[in-house]
């Protein structure tokens, strides 16, 4: 049974801080954790892209700084990673986050991930056992060789698995272009990749994961096409499971694939509460990608009719090619006067939405889906 740990709080520093420390205190105080003089320690907080803080993104760049802070007050040393799309200098990610700012003049290395390992034992030196499906995983060699991770993820959702959490917010430890690979591997199979993201969690399982939920993310994340909502809380925990667990709950019971990964691995986890919990309504969830998800015939005949997709927003195109590029299936053109989207080869992984500056890609649902989702919803409530 792991604790979470829930602190309302704000972004004004002196409070955050206060905050982040008590938290950081009582989960080295209730776990074997203890951050110490020449550990080092990665910090890999949600760097998806160059993003405004205000834009609920990334993690927030005062709650790295107070992490950083506490980190080099007990001698240790820390490193902040990530590895974001990569079609953006780190640098300006860095610069355009608030996070090069925030930490300017403290003796941390801000490094984007570059060197990939391949897992053969878990961080706690287990044997690597995974499902035959992710039986070659690489990750980010720094991740791999730390004393210590503090994960800290944003609170926000996510048009193909519904919300990014503590566990998801760890594949970013896999580097670069291996990304879409795994994205193109997996295809639509949501189910495979929650069992991804649950292998990556399993190989690292960061002693420490700290969730930033002051300014989340709603509606149609986990990019720019998501809406800001405040909610004005932080929480914590040793365990990152138990963190997504407790976030679902908190937005009215939502099912969360990695979480019922986690369960069929057996490595489900009993939360308590410590602090104040309230649970949070109305909060807007991704419009679902597909709704009929796994039935063999929707991926065939009906597949392109019955499923949601992304669609560009002419107007709102500047045609700048990052989601051509980020694209796994190569299933976006751009003929210099607009995008086609190729949606037999599209597997609906997002990226595009994921990386599109200019909020310019939405998801599109067919008519005959929203006609199904109205007589669901007439049905359901006679
Ligand atoms: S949709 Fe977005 S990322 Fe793609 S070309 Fe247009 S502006 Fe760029
Ligand atoms: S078009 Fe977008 S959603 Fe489809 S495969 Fe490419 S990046 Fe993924």
């Amino acid at each position: 049974m792991y604790q979470v740990i829930v602190k309302n709080s704000t972004y004004n520093y002196d409070e955050l801080k206060t905050n982040i420390y008590d938290m950081l205190t009582a989960i080295e105080a209730a776990s074997s954790t203890k951050i110490s003089a020449g550990k080092r320690v990665l910090i890999k907080p949600n760097i998806l892209t160059a993003a405004h803080p205000d834009k609920a993104i990334t993690t927030h760049p005062m709650i790295i700084k107070a992490v950083v802070e506490f980190v080099l007050d007990k001698g240790a040393h820390p490193q902040v990673s990530d590895s974001p799309a990569p079609l953006t200098k780190f640098s300006k990610i860095v610069e355009d986050c608030g996070i090069a700012g925030a930490l300017k003049g403290l003796p941390v290395d801000i490094k984007e991930f570059t060197v990939s390992k391949k897992v053969l034992t878990t961080r706690d030196g287990s044997a690597f056992t995974p499902d035959l499906s992710y039986n070659t995983l690489e990750l980010a060699e720094d991740a791999l060789n730390a004393d210590i991770i503090i994960n800290l993820p944003k609170l926000k959702t996510h048009s193909q698995m519904g919300l990014t959490l503590a566990v998801k917010n760890l594949f970013g430890c896999v580097v670069g272009a291996r990304k879409p690979q795994w994205h193109f591997k997996l295809g639509e199979n949501k189910e495979l990749f929650a069992g991804l993201l649950l292998t990556i969690h399993n190989t690292l399982r960061p002693e420490i994961n700290i969730l930033d939920g002051i300014l989340s993310m709603e509606g149609n994340g986990p990019g720019s096409s998501g809406l800001p909502r405040p909610l004005g809380l932080l929480m914590g925990s040793a365990n990152a499971v138990a963190i997504d667990m407790a976030v679902c709950q908190m937005l009215g019971g939502h099912s969360l694939l990695t979480n019922k990964a986690a369960e069929a691995m057996g490595d489900s986890c009993g939360f308590t509460i410590s602090g104040e919990m309230n649970k949070v309504e109305n909060f807007k969830f991704p419009t679902p990608m597909t709704l009929l998800f796994g039935l063999p015939f929707a991926k065939t005949l009906f597949r392109n009719n019955l499923t949601s997709r992304p669609k560009n927003i002419e107007g709102a195109c500047k045609l700048c090619n990052e989601c051509v590029k980020i694209c796994p299936a190569q299933a976006i053109e751009n003929d210099t006067k607009r995008l086609y989207f190729d949606y037999d080869k599209c597997i609906r992984c997002y990226c595009c939405l994921e990386v599109c500056p200019h909020q310019a890609i939405e998801v599109y649902q067919p008519m005959a889906v929203k006609a199904i989702k109205k007589f669901a919803k007439v049905f359901s409530s006679k």
